[in-house]
């Protein structure tokens, strides 16, 4: 550890896969050990890959928790097995997308994507911000989005969980400010991720009842193959965005 200097405590949400894995990574990695990485992960049997990229790290500034941001308990049962509670730095990645005409989105998908993106943060900043009122120090990033200033058509429901959760953070940044206790939110563009992957595919194979023939034509023959595009011409890595969250966080 560099001298003279504490570890910060990381709490990540979501380290599976994509960009929470690449930011456990990446803090764990550090040079100097300034970070204290608590990865978390709903389930605790896709760890293979995060233990693998996180190599000597891993057991030494790295160690894995259960959780599931959509349940009360998981998140309670996460965050008193931190010791003393004490978490400098949360990070928000966890999040799902939905994609499609909303006509044929049932409204339990829609709820789950609210379920997650939004309460599911919420759900952690309430955990954890009273230690860190307490102590009157913490750094929460939330893992927002574009999405979360701009809508975007056929992702609906997902934009305004995006937009949700910026107007909620907008609100809460300043009761925190005077408790020394920040709140920053990361937007990224298109981000080479499962998370794009598993979308484009679900949707390539779907059938969308309900929604009319020319919007199922457009969103299958225009907007599916430009997203790809803008992707393809566009998209940043994982690693990008890690390294950004991890200036924000210096
Ligand atoms: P991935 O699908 O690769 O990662 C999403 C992570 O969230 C997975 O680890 C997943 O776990 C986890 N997760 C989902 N539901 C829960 C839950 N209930 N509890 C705990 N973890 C959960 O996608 P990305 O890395 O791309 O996405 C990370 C974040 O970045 C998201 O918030 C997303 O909205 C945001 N983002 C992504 C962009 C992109 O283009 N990829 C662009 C802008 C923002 P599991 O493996 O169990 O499903």
């Amino acid at each position: 550890m560099a001298s003279g200097c504490a570890q910060k405590v990381v709490l990540i949400t979501g380290c599976s896969s994509g960009i929470g894995l690449r930011i456990a990574v990446l803090l764990a990695r550090d040079e100097q050990k300034r970070y204290h990485v608590i990865a978390t992960m709903r389930d605790l049997k896709k760890k293979d890959r995060l233990v693998e990229a996180a190599g000597d790290a891993y057991g030494k500034t790295l160690t894995l928790l259960p959780l599931d941001v959509c349940s009360d308990d998981s998140v309670r049962q996460c965050i008193d097995s931190v010791k003393d509670r004490h978490i400098d730095v949360l990070i928000n990645n966890a999040g799902v997308g939905l994609l499609g005409p909303v006509e044929s989105i049932s409204m339990d998908e829609m709820k789950k994507v609210f379920e997650t993106n939004f309460f599911g943060t919420v759900r952690m900043i309430k955990e954890v911000m009273p230690d860190m009122k307490k102590r009157r120090a913490g750094h929460i990033i939330i893992m927002s989005s574009v999405m979360g200033l701009q809508g975007v058509v056929f992702n609906d429901v997902y934009t305004a969980s995006k937009f949700a959760i910026e107007g909620f953070c907008e609100s809460m940044a300043v009761q925190l400010l005077k408790f020394n206790v920040k709140l920053s939110m990361i937007e990224p563009g298109p981000v080479h991720t499962e998370f794009e992957t598993k979308m484009m595919q679900e949707v390539a194979k779907m059938e969308y009842p309900g929604a009319d023939a020319d919007t199922v034509r457009y969103f299958k023959d225009v907007y599916i193959p430009s997203s790809i595009d803008i992707f393809e011409a566009l998209g940043q890595t994982p690693e990008d965005i890690a390294k950004c969250t991890k200036k924000v966080i210096e």
